[in-house]
């Protein structure tokens, strides 16, 4: 009898230990990816998510197609799907790669457990993080809330596994479920073609993960740690969004690393071992994307203020650096991570907005939004998660501008119409002399905003506002 293999995050033939599985046994192989969006619990992908998503599926199936398998879209909910799956194949076994996010494993423990009771096998493997969160403990039997310690001890105690090999050519089931075209999935509106950007900037699928992987390794693995924070540069390995639809493995990564001399390696392998503490932390805290970590948060006084919300989102707020990331977002569904902890400083505490309002925002707009990286970063920014930045840390944005974007590269490349600036003024055109601004073509609060609000003063209140949260009062 058939087996069903169930793709979700994991968007990739390499490595893939439940499609090898499902090879070494021998029967016929269903490949079967379900979108479930009427599972309760589960958050519905961003617009950014379901575009690539999109793109990643047709190389999903172009892929399979070459070692002889279909990929069978469908959508509904996941046990009623594979279900019918089941009676139109006749399967008898079920695999997948494990997912980590607590309401989708409680989906998969579901099924699983119902599967069982059917007398079918059902089984589950690794392959989207290093370690189990739920194995890898504290000494005390708890889960890590601090990073360095975490890092520890995953490197002391998890072995990392080498990738495993794709299957040859595989026995793919030639029967029919009555799947969508992927047209039919209707992940993304043909209008408005708002997509024009991120067609530029990615290429999703597997062999466009690997293909950047290996740019990065020859190109910019060699002083990682010193050019990373200069968003000009992209000398990061832009590989989040693969990672986030499992295109990648951390697996596949560290095996490339393994022979690396660069100076880098070390920093570079740290930065993917903050997913895995993000991870650890959603696992142990479901609720990590609604809910303060920090319970004495609850008690804090967020503004209500839709304009200077709005603001923020269009890249309008006046402060170039902020203006110049939430643009990049926009337009390519990605932003440097130096330049999403400025605007998301600014956000919470320049503008004293909720974190969640922009844990939202870049879940729709991000092409890597992952629930555990972007709750654990919007919490880690806003003071209320674990092991985060210290209330009163807050990032002026006129200054970080001039320290990681000496140059103005960067926010000239974003907003143009403030490009004619001299490096001097680009970070703070509100400075520069009228005849200067006049000979830019550039009149602030017309063609560019003047600042949405003081720096020095919303710190102020920033740090009176945060210190009576402290204090209770
Ligand atoms: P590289 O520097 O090349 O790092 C390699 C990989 O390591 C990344 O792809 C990512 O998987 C991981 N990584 C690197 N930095 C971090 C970090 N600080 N936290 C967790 N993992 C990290 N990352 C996401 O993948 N999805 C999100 O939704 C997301 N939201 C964020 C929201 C905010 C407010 C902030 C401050 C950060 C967020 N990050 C998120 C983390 C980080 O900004 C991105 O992972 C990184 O910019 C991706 O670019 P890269 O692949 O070139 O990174």
């Amino acid at each position: 009898a058939p087996t069903i293999v169930l793709f979700r995050r994991d968007l990739r033939v390499d490595d893939n230990a439940a499609l090898a599985t499902a090879a070494d046994r021998g029967a016929p192989v269903v490949a079967l990816y379900v979108l479930d969006e009427e599972t309760k619990d589960l958050r519905a992908m961003g617009a950014a998510s379901r575009w690539w998503l999109h793109h990643s599926l047709a190389a999903l199936g172009r892929r399979l197609g070459q070692t002889g398998v279909n990929l069978f879209l469908a959508r509904g909910r996941t046990g009623e799907v594979v279900a019918k799956a089941i009676a139109a194949s006749g399967a008898d076994w079920v695999l997948w790669n494990r997912r980590y996010d607590p309401s989708e494993a409680a989906v998969d423990a579901r099924l699983k457990a119902g599967l069982r009771e059917k007398g079918l096998t059902a089984q589950s493997f690794d392959g989207a993080l290093l370690h189990e969160p739920l194995l890898l403990k504290t000494g005390s039997g708890g889960f890590y809330k601090v990073y360095t310690p975490f890092w520890k001890a995953m490197t002391d105690k998890v072995h990392v596994r080498d990738p495993i090999d794709p299957p040859g050519r595989v026995d793919g089931w030639q029967g029919e479920l009555g799947s969508l075209s992927l047209n039919e999935l209707d992940l993304v509106p043909t209008k408005p073609d708002w997509a024009q950007g991120l067609r530029q900037t990615w290429r999703p699928g597997e062999e466009g993960a690997q293909a950047r992987l290996q740019e990065f390794i020859e190109r910019d693995l060699a002083g990682y740690e010193r050019r990373r924070d200069f968003p000009s540069r992209l000398a990061t390995s832009r590989l989040s969004p693969h990672l986030a639809f499992g295109e990648i493995t951390p697996f596949q990564i560290f095996a490339s690393l393994r022979r690396s001399k660069s100076s880098g390696t070390s920093k570079f392998r740290s930065e993917v071992g903050w997913r895995e503490f993000s991870y650890h932390l959603l696992f142990h805290n479901p609720g990590l994307a609604q809910r303060n970590f920090r319970p004495e948060f609850d008690a804090m006084s967020w503004r209500d203020d839709k304009r200077a919300l709005r603001a923020w989102q269009h890249g309008l707020t006046g402060y170039p650096i902020v203006d110049a990331g939430m643009r990049e977002l926009w337009r390519t569904g990605w932003m440097h991570n130096r330049v999403r902890m400025i605007a998301a400083s600014f956000l919470i505490k320049d503008l004293m907005i909720d974190w969640r309002h922009g844990e939202k925002w870049f879940w729709d707009t991000l092409v890597d939004a992952d629930a555990a990286n972007n709750a654990a970063s919007w919490q880690w920014v806003a003071g209320s998660g674990a092991d985060a930045a210290p209330y009163f840390r807050i990032f002026n944005p006129v200054l970080q501008g001039e320290k990681f974007d000496p140059q103005g590269d960067y926010v000239r490349g974003q907003i143009p119409e403030i490009g004619a600036l001299p490096d001097r003024y680009i970070h703070r055109p509100w400075e520069a002399p009228a005849s200067l601004l006049q000979d830019s073509k550039i009149e602030l609060g017309k063609t560019y905003p003047t600042p949405l609000v003081d720096h020095g003063a919303a710190r102020e209140r920033a740090l009176i506002v945060y210190q009576s949260m402290k204090d209770g009062s």
